[in-house]
């Protein structure tokens, strides 16, 4: 093959980005993704009708970095409401977002979901979300949780443990509230900018705008990159080549490891390893006209009393009823407990059911058909303050960038980001 300026490896949202961002500034580039498929984490899948998402993921849009890169307008988004319905002790309560429904709130103090002092406590919060520019890099990191951030704040243990724990739970699909606090405020912010939402086509479709910037050309699907290897220490034009589990090599100035934590550790082993946050998505469908009337709000329904297995759950037919075909309806309940995820199929399938009847009642769930139960292991790279110390660094030198979630933050918009930056950087170094 005839040596590139620069090789991408991973066909992620990072991959993906990098290579837009490449062909913007003329350079010459070739991406291998190992799969048959674009779009790593991001993607959508029909199965009898019904669209399914690679485990249940938003678009928050407010994120920086879809800007002059996804057309919003062309997604034909969606929006959930913004807030939650807590289940806690046998009852729905609705938690609203004091900055996007301040009525909402009030009532929701008033109604006694939220104490007067904790929606005091939680406002400064809101407005420095909503407006202090300096949240909005994605980059930095508190050193501190976010658990610690509302225990500064005086958050009272009921609200953080039925709302924030089970909210930001589904958030980083982690339940400890463990995120380093500047991951947690970067997310209140996106919430408090813009709205969550779901495109009709599904999130597949983030990564079909993306892959339609690039020339089909330049794009091989299906090929396993196995080694990374560095051929000169000079600056002479082609100093990495790269081998493929097939036993083709290619040749190039610089390299964009843009992969996943552990796909990019087993290439460079010198890199730190990553802790994952898992997930599964369990997807049943129901006649529209049994759907309990909680669920036919665009809204996440959460798990307030920690008791799960189901941890957030909404109907995606409920925000987007192109979901699936007329007449029916979709239900995704997430989970995100270690020990409820190291359950067999059935036994999770059972006993989340057994948590919906008590929700909704036997009547309302006997209906509802098992679609599929999507477990996805390495779903998030975890986010806490030590995870996001030891996050390793773009430019691995001589030429070696590195792209993916794992560098920036765990998100569309982190991958997005860490694209863009190692194709500016491979720019820089190219000349
Ligand atoms: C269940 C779930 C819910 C989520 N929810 C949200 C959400 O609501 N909002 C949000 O912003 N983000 C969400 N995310 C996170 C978001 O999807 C990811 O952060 C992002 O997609 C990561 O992209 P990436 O390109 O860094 O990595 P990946 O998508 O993992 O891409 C890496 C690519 O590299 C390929 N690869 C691996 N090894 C090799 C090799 N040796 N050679 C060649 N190719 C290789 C893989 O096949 C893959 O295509 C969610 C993720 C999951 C799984």
């Amino acid at each position: 093959m005839a040596p590139r300026q620069v090789i991408i490896i991973g066909g992620g949202i990072a991959g993906l980005c990098a290579a837009i961002h490449c062909e913007r500034m003329s350079i010459d580039w070739i991406l291998l993704e190992a799969s048959k498929r674009l779009g790593g984490r991001v993607g959508t899948r029909v199965i009898d009708g019904c669209r399914i998402d690679h485990g249940f993921a938003v678009l928050l849009t407010a994120y920086p970095e879809l800007r002059g890169m996804i057309d919003l307008k062309q997604l034909d988004l969606r929006s959930f409401q913004s807030g939650a319905l807590v289940q806690r002790a046998g009852k729905f309560t609705r938690l609203a977002n004091p900055l996007r429904h301040p009525l909402q709130a009030v009532a929701s103090a008033l109604t006694g979901a939220m104490s007067v002092a904790d929606a005091c406590r939680i406002l400064p919060i809101a407005l420095r979300a909503a407006f202090a520019p300096s949240i909005t890099d994605p980059d930095v990191s508190h050193g501190y949780s976010a658990r610690d951030l509302l225990q500064q704040r005086k958050v009272s243990d009921q609200l953080v443990d039925g709302f924030f724990r089970p909210f930001f739970g589904g958030v980083f699909l982690d339940g400890s509230l463990g995120a380093d606090a500047a991951a947690f405020e970067f997310r209140l912010a996106m919430f408090a900018r813009g709205v969550a939402a779901l495109p009709v086509a599904g999130m597949g479709e983030i990564a079909r705008q993306l892959i339609e910037q690039i020339p089909n050309s330049r794009v091989r699907t299906a090929t396993t990159v196995r080694e990374v290897i560095r051929t000169s220490e000079d600056a002479s034009p082609t100093r990495w080549r790269v081998a493929t589990t097939a036993g083709e090599t290619h040749e190039a100035s610089a390299i964009i490891v843009a992969l996943d934590a552990d796909g990019a550790q087993s290439l460079l082993p010198s890199l730190p390893s990553r802790s994952w946050c898992s997930t599964a998505a369990i997807t049943w469908r129901v006649d529209r006209a049994k759907l309990p009337p909680s669920l036919c709000e665009a809204i996440s329904l959460i798990d307030g009393d920690g008791t799960g297995p189901v941890n957030h759950l909404c109907a995606p037919t409920s925000v987007a009823g192109e979901y699936a075909p007329q007449g029916t309806s979709l239900i995704s309940g997430n989970v995100i407990d270690p020990i409820a995820l190291a359950r067999r199929d059935e036994d999770l399938e059972c006993d989340a059911r057994s948590q919906m009847s008590n929700w909704f009642g036997n009547e309302a769930t006997r209906h509802w058909k098992l679609v599929c139960i999507d477990r996805i292991a390495h779903a998030l790279p975890r986010q806490h303050p030590n995870d996001l110390e030891a996050r390793p660094q773009m430019d691995q030198g001589g030429g070696l960038f590195l792209a993916g979630d794992h560098v920036t933050d765990g998100s569309i918009n982190g991958a997005m980001r860490s694209g863009r930056v190692a194709a500016a950087a491979v720019s820089a170094l190219l000349g």
